[in-house]
Formats: structure tokens, C-alpha cells, sequence
């Protein structure tokens, strides 16, 4: 500070030495002029009422200023306008509007002693680094600096931190890097798939054509790429010949799969490189993520096993990480929790297969098959959500609606029409089940004998008092029971004398098997009149063709039910159902 005051007076001293004041005058604003214009930054100088005290050469050149608008006095706002004006194409009145909110909060906070930095980006595409220095009477000092080529380096030096220069791909460390800000930022119900693939051959091309040969293919690869994969999926090189790509938005394994076999598509065709027309192919190894917060490393790590099972299978092919427990493992919590909101969400839904009488060809009675539609996933089997559902007990819940609504919709049917209700093994534990189908029966008014239930081996397994009791009450009641899936496990016999089944369904396997294998035959004709002699009936599942059609006649089945009658049809389609089979049977039997 003494330092700098010695310094202002040793000028003063000079500028007073000779000549008269006015003289003295002179010659400081000659000294000043001097030292302003040779500035290597833009200086200006604005009042507390915000008009220009002075600027210096290089501010009117960085702004392209007319002389008129640096003339000392100008107001700021006349200024902006015209910058404004020029350098946003237009000076439209929202844009005019716009800057003079800027400049009064600039001003504003000048005002109350605050500095500024801040970068403009000129039409010219130059960049200016902008500092505001307020002075203690309310006005301020403006200082530009021009630092596009500084920016420009820092620009190409970052790219090149971030780039392979040979693909100009994103490299390892960048594509990283977005991987771990996509799994941070996964939403709640998003997912990411990570596609990892190696070029098949590109070892022997380098190696019998040579490296510059070698290069021109991995250029002629990441153009392919660059074309092909669009923000917001990601494609990097992760090193020699491996590339990797980020596909977002992914929830489901087949679109994962989708998206593999048109990368594969795009990689496998021929490339024309320096003259030669050449075929090198790529495997492929996939890993999908759908929890936010999952680890980036990990996730490289399961594509990277998954591309050595695609190598190691075939080449040209993908592959998924299979033992990825850990992503079975968040599917499955999700698809939990989605279901638990299901049944409340009306996202269940029952549909009707009808079952045919051998003889006749009429429809006795229609299975109900649950069906889920999800609303992101689409439609679930019931083969995928009801092993969970008895997994964590949403099986009961499930159970009662399906029970309620199959009878209340079985109610408008003619009462000929009989309906099938499938029922978990758990839906027997404890003591309520019977109470369900009574209170289902009665809000229906349903007659039970209208009412089958279809059970499997794995009800009577646990081989318990009251499930056998249970299911006798059911029956004293009117409701029918059928062993569903018979012939899939090896007790099935035994379990025919351990309860008096009104119905034994034979597994769809035997009808898939039958133009195939003869004991298929032999083995469903042996359980029809098994069944004829326990005083059961015996329904064939499964029937597809005419084929295996006639191949069933004469082997004793009382009913058959299958895609060649129908497929399983919406609650409401069942009436023309009805229609349309009887009207092509009309009464003339089974073809
Ligand atoms: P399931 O009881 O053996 O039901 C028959 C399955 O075979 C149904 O599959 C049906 O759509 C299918 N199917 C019918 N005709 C043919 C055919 O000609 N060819 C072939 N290939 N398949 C045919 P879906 O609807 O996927 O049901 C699968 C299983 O899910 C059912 O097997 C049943 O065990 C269970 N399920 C369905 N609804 C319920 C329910 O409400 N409660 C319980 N506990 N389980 C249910
Ligand atoms: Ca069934
Ligand atoms: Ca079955």
C-alpha cells in the first residue's frame, strides 16, 4: 500500500514537473489514452447513473461498437440494446426486455459491492471473459478479456482427455464416466443395457494386412457406429478392438436383444477399406442394469463375461449375463412390488378357455386363466408372476379375486356353462379357503355345481389332515375338483386313490407329444379308462392340430380344450365364443 501511494505521488510529481495546468492536463489525458489503448484487455468505465465515463479501443473493437455509443456519457442501456441487437440476430422486443432485467440486477448487486466474472459468447464465436469491478461512489470498471483461444485449447485438450483420436469415439475414461452418471440417474421404473463387443478376426487382418490397415478398420468401425448409435445411447472404444455402448430406457431383455441384433447387423456387413472389400464380424456380451446406483464396474464386468460366452459359443453371436443373480434378484423385487399394486390397480384380468365335450363338441365349461397387464412390461404370463405370487403370499389375495370374479362372470353364462378356477397349493393353508369359495358362490349366486376347481399334485403333497378335509367339504358342498396336470409328476398314480377327483386333467405334454410318440397314445387311453373306472372324467389339454385331433378319437377322453377350439378369450368375447362353437357344431358332434 506505501508502496503504491509513493508511486501515485512520483507520478503526480512528474506530471506537475513542467508546463502550465492546462498543459499538465494534456498530458495526462495523452499518458492516460496511451496506457488505456495499450491494454491488453477491453476496459470501460460506467457512472452510478450507468453511462460511460470512458473505454479504451480494444472494448469498442470486441464489441464492434460504433464511435458514437463510446463517447463518454452514453448510457449503458444504448449499449446492450445495440450488442444486443447485433449479436443476438434480432433485438426482439423479449430479448430487449430480457437484457434490461440483466442489467438492473447487475447493476443492482454492482451496487451493493459485488464483483462479477462471467464468460459471453459472441456471434463471431469469440469468448470473452467479462469482470465487473465496482468502485466505492457507485460506479464500476468492466474488463474483457478475450479467451477463445485459450478456450479453444482447454476445448480440444479436454476433448482429447475424453476421445480415441483414432475413431473419435469416446474413449475408456469418458465412456466411464457417462456410465456412472446413467446408473446414478436411472429413474425409478428405467433401466440401461450395456452392449460389449470385439471384433472376430481383426487380430489376423492386422496381423496379414498391417497396422495401417488394421486402423483403417477401426476408423471405418467407429463411423459405422457414430451413424447408427444416437443420444442419448453412448458408444465409446474401450481399447483395441472392443467398443461398448450404453442403450438407455431399457427395461426388458428383448429389447436389449433387439438392440444387439442390429448393432450385429451394422458390424457384420462388409467394409471397404483402402481397396479391399473385408469381413471381420463381431461377438457381442450384454448386461442390463435396473437399479439406480449400480455399480459401473460391475456392470462392465458382467458384459465382459457375457461377450466371452458369446465368443466361446459361436462367433458373430450375443450373449446375456446369465448367472446375474443380482438382477434376477431386482426384477423380481420389482415385479413384487408391482404386483402387490395390481390387484388394487385392476391390472389382473381373467380370461376363458373353453372345454369341449368329446362327444358332442360342445363347450361344457370355460378354464379361467389369470392374466397380467402391466403397464410398462406389457402382458405377464401367469406361468412369470404366479410362482412369485405364491412365493411371497400375494397368491391369496390373488386367489379370492380370481375365485370372485370367475363365478361372477360364469353367472351370466348359460347354465350349462360350467367354470374351471385354478388353485394354488397355498391357497389351502390354513383354514379359509373353503369360506372364500362359499362367499364367492354366494355374492355370485353361482350354483357350485357350476364351479370346478382345478388342483395340482402339489396340493395333496403335504399330504395334511385339513387340506383333505377342506377339499371333501367342498365337495359335499357341490363344488367339482379337478387333478390338473396330470402325468407330470411320478406319484400322480397315488394320488388318485387319495381323493375322489371328479375330473383328472392330463398334462398338455402327452397332446404336444402324441404325433410323435405312441406311448403318448397308449398312456392317455390307459388314464381315460383309469378314470372311467374311479367314476372320474378325463379332459385332454393342449390340442393344437386336427392332427392330434384324430389321433385322440377312440382314446376314451371325455373333453378336450386347446388352441385348436379356442384361445383363452377376454370375459367378454366368451358369449360369441359360445355362439360361434356351437354354431359351427351345431349339434353334428366332434368332427
Ligand atoms: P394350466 O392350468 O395347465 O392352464 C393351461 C395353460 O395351457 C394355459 O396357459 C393355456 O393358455 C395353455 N393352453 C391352452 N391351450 C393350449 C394349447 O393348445 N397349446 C398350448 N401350448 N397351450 C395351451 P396359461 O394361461 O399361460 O397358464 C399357465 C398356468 O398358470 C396354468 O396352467 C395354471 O397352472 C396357472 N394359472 C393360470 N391362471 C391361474 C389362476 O387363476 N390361479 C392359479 N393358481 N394358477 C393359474
Ligand atoms: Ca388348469
Ligand atoms: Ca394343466
Amino acid at each position: 500500500m506505501r508502496q503504491k501511494q509513493s508511486r501515485t505521488a512520483e507520478f503526480s510529481a512528474a506530471l506537475r514537473s513542467t508546463g502550465t495546468p492546462k498543459q499538465q492536463l494534456e498530458r495526462l489525458n495523452r499518458w492516460l489514452e496511451v496506457a488505456l489503448n495499450n491494454m491488453v484487455r477491453g476496459l470501460s468505465m460506467f457512472d452510478a447513473q450507468q453511462r460511460l465515463i470512458l473505454c479504451n479501443d480494444l472494448y469498442r473493437k470486441i464489441y464492434n461498437l460504433p464511435e458514437r455509443l463510446t463517447r463518454p456519457g452514453t448510457p449503458l442501456a444504448e449499449i446492450v440494446r445495440y450488442h444486443a441487437k447485433h449479436e443476438s440476430a434480432g433485438g426482439s422486443p423479449k430479448d430487449i426486455e430480457k437484457q434490461r432485467k440483466w442489467i438492473a440486477q447487475h447493476v443492482a448487486a454492482l451496487q451493493r459491492g459485488k464483483s462479477f466474472t462471467h464468460t459471453q459468447h459472441l456471434q463471431g464465436g469469440r469468448t470473452i471473459l467479462v469482470t465487473n469491478q465496482p468502485l466505492s461512489d457507485g460506479s464500476w470498471v468492466d474488463l474483457q478479456e478475450d479467451i477463445t483461444e485459450r478456450c479453444l485449447a482447454e476445448q480440444k485438450i479436454s476433448w482429447l482427455a475424453h476421445h480415441d483420436t483414432l475413431t473419435e469415439l469416446p474413449n475408456r475414461f469418458h465412456f466411464h464416466e457417462r456410465l456412472e452418471a446413467a446408473l446414478g440417474s436411472l429413474a425409478q421404473d428405467d433401466g440401461l443395457a450395456i452392449h460389449w463387443f470385439d471384433l472376430d478376426r481383426f487380430k489376423a487382418v492386422n496381423d496379414d494386412l498391417g497396422h495401417l490397415f488394421g486402423d483403417a478398420l477401426l476408423r471405418s468401425i467407429g463411423a459405422r457406429l457414430r451413424r447408427v448409435v444416437r443420444e442419448p445411447d453412448f458408444v465409446g472404444r474401450l481399447g483395441g478392438d472392443e467398443f461398448a455402448i450404453i442403450q438407455t430406457h431399457v427395461t426388458q431383455r428383448r429389447q436389449a436383444i433387439h438392440f444387439a441384433e442390429r448393432i450385429l447387423r451394422i458390424l457384420n456387413k462388409p467394409h471397404q477399406v483402402m481397396g479391399h472389400k473385408i469381413d471381420v464380424g463381431a461377438s457381442l456380451g450384454i448386461a442390463m442394469a435396473l437399479d439406480r446406483g449400480a455399480n459401473a464396474e460391475d456392470l462392465l464386468n458382467m458384459a465382459d463375461v457375457a461377450l466371452y460366452e458369446a465368443k466361446s459359443r459361436a462367433r458373430g453371436r450375443y450373449a446375456f449375463f446369465e448367472t446375474d443373480r443380482g438382477y434376477e434378484q431386482r426384477t423380481r423385487r420389482r415385479l413384487e412390488s408391482d404386483l402387490k399394486a395390481a390387484l388394487a390397480q385392476e391390472q389382473l384380468e381373467l380370461h376363458y378357455q373353453p372345454i369341449i365335450d368329446a362327444d358332442t363338441g360342445n363347450v361344457t365349461s370355460c378354464e379361467a386363466l389369470l392374466r397380467w397387464k402391466h403397464p410398462q412390461l406389457g402382458a405377464i404370463a401367469p406361468g412369470d408372476f404366479i410362482p412369485l405370487a405364491e412365493e411371497t403370499g400375494l397368491i391369496l389375495a390373488i386367489g379370492d379375486w380370481a375365485l370372485r370374479q370367475a363365478c361372477r362372470d360364469a353367472a351370466s353364462w348359460p347354465d350349462s356353462i360350467g367354470v374351471t378356477v385354478n388353485v394354488s397349493a397355498m391357497q389351502f393353508i390354513g383354514s379359509n379357503f373353503y369360506d372364500g369359495v362359499s362367499t364367492a358362490l354366494r355374492l355370485s349366486s353361482l350354483a357350485p355345481q357350476r364351479l370346478e376347481l382345478e388342483i395340482t399334485e402339489s396340493v395333496l403333497l403335504r399330504d395334511d389332515a385339513q387340506t383333505l378335509a377342506t377339499l371333501h367339504k367342498l365337495r359335499e358342498r357341490g363344488v367339482r375338483i379337478a387333478l390338473d396336470d396330470f402325468g407330470t409328476a411320478f406319484a400322480s398314480l397315488s394320488y388318485l386313490r387319495s381323493f375322489p377327483f371328479d375330473t383328472i386333467k392330463i398334462d398338455r405334454s402327452f397332446a404336444r407329444e402324441l404325433p410323435r410318440r405312441v406311448d403318448c397314445a397308449a398312456i392317455i387311453q390307459s388314464v381315460s379308462s383309469l378314470a372311467r373306472s374311479l367314476n372320474m372324467r378325463s379332459v385332454i389339454e393342449g390340442v393344437e392340430t386336427s392332427e392330434q385331433l384324430a389321433m385322440l378319437k377312440d382314446k376314451g377322453c371325455d373333453q378336450l380344450q386347446g388352441y385348436y377350439f379356442s384361445k383363452p378369450v377376454l370375459a367378454r368375447e366368451v358369449e360369441e365364443l359360445l355362439v360361434r362353437v356351437h354354431g359351427a357344431n351345431d349339434g353334428r358332434g366332434m368332427p
